[in-house]
């Protein structure tokens, strides 16, 4: 080990990279990382915090429009964008620096600059030209979104990345794509003022949720105000004067202030070098790895997003952990992507976990489904339109819950909690079983008795996957 400069050189400091980096010199291991834009990475610096952050911004119009039901009389409000974000700047500052001291105490040698891959050993450190020497390496550069589609006048729009430090909130926004992060944008912007339009290649938002989610989904943005059109993408962007024109392929021609690009992210492999040392990456540029992380150099590990297996903070965290445990703490550790919870934080938010109606009939010889669309409680005197909708998936035959999704307030945090259950494998009974708490809208989760729908194929498939967990 002597014979290099570090254990461990980790290049890039983001949810992935700070956890193994941290747990790798808890173990002992001689420990650096490189980071070329802000510790913290997209997490903390551009993505689920501030963008959450906006979202309890945005929900405070909901609470004002509320209250007069309940006998409040709300003077006039008045949003000021420039003081939200630099809110938002002091606490991601704040977590940013946290993020350093806490690598500072593990020990961890960091240092501010872009990194680049060599050989199966070495790093350049691009800020002072430094080549430094690693018995491994580990990739955790993260993704970065597309600027796509590829149309002429692109270069006008801005990304999620530029999105959080605009000078002023625009009046007129076109969000183009239909995934979490463009309806979470429109959910924010309309809440907060902007006229929101949101253009989307596909028929409905939301590509690989649950059917009726993704209508629930569309239909809360569309009472909120959001223009939606789908199966339409742009064919041009013009400037013009301070505001800009965009063609869509229905030929409808829309003005806006900003557009916003959210269509897709892709790994950060470019020109870091890995090519050259012999790493091998898949289609979209992402690091090919096993189970444990490890790609085919063996001194060379990838984890978080740049692997493109599932794009989320708490998987890169638990992929860097495991990487740490497996390499230098000699506990072999496999990451398994299997009942992941997840949050879309629209308003309402959309929690889920487990399969779509959609995912279990394919793979299930007989489904039910037990679903419950309903207004809550709140609405009652609040007057709101905002609907709740649970579904329950369950396999007939073992009784086994396969997915469970519910959009309504608060259902990213209901949705942590029912995980747990899911992932050991509870049965529907077990949901009858448990005592409810009432009132709440999520009580519904353990009352729904009365059967919505049962699907059972003609034909039986091959043998359906094993219902519950894998224990290991
Ligand atoms: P990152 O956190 O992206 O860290 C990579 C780091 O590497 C960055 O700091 C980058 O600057 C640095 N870097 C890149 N190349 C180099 C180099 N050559 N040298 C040195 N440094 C380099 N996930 C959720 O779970 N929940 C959410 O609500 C959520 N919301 C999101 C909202 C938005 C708008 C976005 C964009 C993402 C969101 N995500 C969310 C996804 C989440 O942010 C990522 O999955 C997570 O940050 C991945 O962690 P990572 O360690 O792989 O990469």
């Amino acid at each position: 080990m002597a014979d290099f400069d570090f254990d461990l050189f980790v290049i890039g400091a983001g949810s992935g990279g700070v956890r193994a980096a941290r747990v790798a010199a808890g173990y002992g291991a001689r420990t650096a990382i490189a980071e070329e834009f802000r510790v913290g990475g997209t997490c903390v610096i551009r993505g689920c915090v501030p963008k959450k952050l906006m979202v309890y911004a945005s929900r405070f119009r909901d609470e004002f429009e509320d209250a007069a039901g309940f006998g409040w009389t709300v003077p006039a409000t008045l949003f000021d964008w420039s003081r939200l974000v630099a809110a938002k700047e002091h606490e991601i500052s704040r977590l940013s620096a946290i993020y350093r001291a806490n690598l500072q105490k593990a020990g961890v040698a960091l240092v501010d600059s872009r990194a680049e891959v060599v050989d199966a050993h070495r790093v350049r450190l691009v800020a002072d030209g430094r080549i430094v020497s690693a018995k491994t390496i580990l990739v955790a550069t993260g993704g970065a979104p597309v600027l796509e589609p590829d149309v002429p006048g692109r270069e006008h729009a801005i990304t999620s990345n530029e999105i959080f430090d605009l000078k002023t909130m625009p009046a007129r926004l076109l969000i183009v794509g239909g995934g979490y992060i463009a309806v979470e944008f429109a959910s924010v912007f309309a809440r907060l003022g902007s006229k929101v339009i949101l253009a989307s290649r596909g028929e409905n938002v939301l590509r690989g949720f649950d059917e009726d989610m993704r209508c629930g989904v569309r239909d809360a943005l569309q009472a909120a105000g959001v223009e939606t059109h789908f199966s339409h993408l742009p064919t041009a962007i013009e400037k013009a004067d301070e505001a800009y024109r965009v063609k869509l392929t229905s030929g409808l021609e829309v003005e806006v202030d900003q557009i916003l690009l959210a269509t897709g992210r892709r790994p950060a492999t470019a020109g870091l070098g890995l090519e050259a040392a012999g790493v091998e990456l898949d289609g979209v540029g992402a690091v090919k790895v096993d189970e444990f992380s490890r790609s085919n150099v063996p001194s060379i590990y990838a984890v978080g997003d740049v692997t493109h297996r599932v794009a989320l903070t708490p998987i890169a965290i638990r992929e860097g952990h495991a990487f740490a445990d497996t390499v230098f703490g000699d506990r072999p550790t496999p990451v398994r992507h299997e009942h992941v919870p997840t949050a879309v934080f629209t308003t309402p938010e959309l929690g889920v976990v487990g399969l779509t109606e959609g995912q279990a009939r394919e793979a299930y010889d007989c489904v039910d489904v037990y679903q419950a669309s309903f207004r809550p409680m709140k609405a009652t005197l609040s007057g709101s339109s905002q609907k709740t909708i649970m579904k329950i998936v369950v396999d007939a035959k073992s009784d086994v819950v396969l997915g469970v999704h519910i959009l309504g307030e608060g259902a990213g945090e209901v949705v942590q909690a029912i995980a747990i259950a899911v992932r050991l494998g509870a049965k529907k009974a077990d949901f009858d079983a448990t005592v409810a708490v009432h009132p709440t809208a999520a009580e519904e989760l353990v009352t729904m008795r009365v059967r919505t729908a049962r699907y059972e194929r003609a034909t039986p498939g091959p043998e359906a996957p094993d219902a519950m967990p894998d224990e290991a």
